[in-house]
């Protein structure tokens, strides 16, 4: 038997009827805020991606798909191509592509899936999904400001509560400036050198290449080591530091709650200023359900006109997980079930669905071969809420029996009554 590759997975229905109900949400909820969508392609080439993310990454040193082409035209013989691992750095590269300042486009979401080589375990996988968005601009089109930051910080949790997601938690910090950073990488290279050698693997090797990842650590041994090295937010400039300030208070004025947490330090190259993760509680070790921040030098590095910028990515795999309990009223069942009696009835039950269909109703339908018993059993199963039998009497009567499957009570109705009747008692 042939299997889906580790790491990726079927996700089947009725769980289907969730992802639909998430994303039409997140279309409402974004519409509201002015963004649009954009799609971008599934593979980019790889160079996009190791000056995007950054080389010294987890995503590009070890977790990307990657591969050589191997197309006929010179052109792209021999190209390096990826899977997306993310959707900022294919964003911002269709942003400076098309110049999507000259449209004044500059509030854009993407639904897709995205691609990492990482263990697989409950809630990380190989081929998942994110919902991400992201503010981009002209420094003159205030893509810069902290009311940006707050307003996409603040859309978020409006689309957590549309969801019925309670019990959430925001992690704001700020990584200041590459200015800042630098100070900050000196520090934190002194602090580590008498006691990087107690630590984990990893953290070894981040000492050496990029320190801030130490705060991104699990190991628990290390934890003590952690606690007590020096944070970003004694490093922060004056223009970082009251950046910061004017988030919070925009947050605080909406009424976002949030929680300071100066070990925030984001997995990628180019964040600058704010970085916040949103994590929920009910999804275990893998709990983080979004990440954003800013990354107002990641248009130069691809090689476009200052832009600066900031979004998120939502882990769309973990917000259906955590929405699991809300399940039931949202994949809907049939709301009704035609079953044509006897030879000829195929004709006359399309014709009937037909008709109900375009009263929006959910309507599932069998087939004149089926005797009455297997009907039954068929809207049953596909938890009908009512069978409507289509037989010669009641076509000929034009008024046809309509059951209540829960119930049992069963009334003719009359065939322009039929929508309402159904409608009603719904
Ligand atoms: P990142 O792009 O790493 O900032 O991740 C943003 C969000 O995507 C995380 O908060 C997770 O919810 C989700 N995510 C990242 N990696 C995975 C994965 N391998 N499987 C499932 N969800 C993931």
């Amino acid at each position: 038997m042939i299997k889906a590759i580790r790491g990726t997975r079927d996700i089947l229905p009725p769980e289907t009827g969730l992802w639909n109900f998430v994303e039409s949400a997140v279309r409402d909820v974004f519409r509201a805020y002015n963004f649009q969508e954009i799609r971008t392609p599934i593979f980019e080439s790889t160079e996009l991606f190791a000056r995007g993310v950054g080389e010294e990454t987890d995503i590009v040193s070890k977790e990307m798909y990657t591969w050589e082409d191997r197309g006929r035209a010179e052109s792209d013989k021999g190209q390096s191509l990826t899977l997306r691992p993310e959707a900022t750095a294919g964003i911002v590269r269709a942003y400076i592509e098309h110049k999507l300042w000259d449209r004044g486009l500059n509030k854009l979401y993407l639904i897709g899936p995205m691609f990492r080589r990482e263990r697989p375990q409950k809630g990380r996988y190989r081929q998942f999904y994110q919902i991400d968005a992201e503010v981009i601009g002209p420094p003159s089109s205030g893509s810069d400001s902290a009311a940006r930051d707050a307003e996409v910080i603040e859309m978020l949790a409006t689309l957590l509560d549309r969801l019925g997601i309670t019990g959430w938690n925001l992690q704001l910090n700020s990584v200041g400036c590459p200015n800042d950073r630098d100070q900050f990488n000196a520090a934190l290279r002194k602090a580590l050198e008498p006691v990087v050698a107690k630590m984990c693997v990893d953290c070894q090797r981040r000492a050496v290449t990029n320190p801030l990842r130490v705060f991104d650590c699990k190991v628990p041994e290390d934890e003590p080591i952690i606690e007590k090295l020096p944070r970003i937010s004694q490093f922060l400039d004056e223009p970082c530091r009251k950046h910061f300030e004017e988030v919070q208070e925009i947050l605080k004025s909406v009424g976002v709650p949030f929680i300071l947490n100066d070990r925030l330090v984001r997995g990628l190259d180019y964040y600058t200023r704010t970085a916040f993760e949103f994590t929920h509680g009910a999804l275990g070790a893998q709990n983080a359900i979004l990440g954003g921040g800013r990354y107002d030098g990641l248009s130069e590095s691809l090689g476009g006109p200052p832009a600066p910028g900031i979004g998120f990515a939502i882990g769309e795999d973990r917000l259906v997980m955590s929405l699991q309990e809300a399940a039931e009223s949202v994949m809907k069942k049939p709301d009704v079930y035609v079953a044509p009696l006897g030879a000829g009835m195929n004709r006359d039950a399309a014709r009937l669905a037909r008709e109900l269909r375009r009263h929006d109703l959910i309507v599932d339908l069998g087939d004149e071969n089926f005797r009455l018993k297997k009907s039954f059993e068929a809207a049953t199963r596909a938890g009908a809420k009512y069978i409507l039998i289509v037989g010669e009497n009641e076509v000929k009567a034009d008024a046809f029996a309509l059951k209540n499957l829960a119930t049992g009570a069963q009334v003719s109705v009359p065939r322009g009554e039929l929508a309402q009747r159904i409608q009603e008692t719904l």
